[in-house]
């Protein structure tokens, strides 16, 4: 399985990614980035290739799903 984005690498820390969102209304599961399959905890995002995002995350990439 593919390993977690860990927020302390440098590419997660210049986006700010966060485990948990702290913005209201956004987090990964709202994000047209995410990938995979709905419902699940931890997903692919198209920011971070090979790595999983919780779901409940959130980035400075985040952009609204239609
Ligand atoms: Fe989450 Fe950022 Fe990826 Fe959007 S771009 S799914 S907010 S990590």
């Amino acid at each position: 399985a593919a390993e977690h984005v860990d927020p302390e690498n440098p590419q997660a820390k210049a986006l700010q990614y966060v485990h948990k969102s702290a913005k209201e209304g956004q987090n990964c599961a709202n994000c047209i980035l995410l990938q995979g399959n709905a419902g699940e905890a931890w997903r692919p995002c198209g920011v971070f290739p090979g790595k999983l995002v919780n779901a409940e995350g959130w980035c400075a990439a985040w952009a609204k799903k239609p």
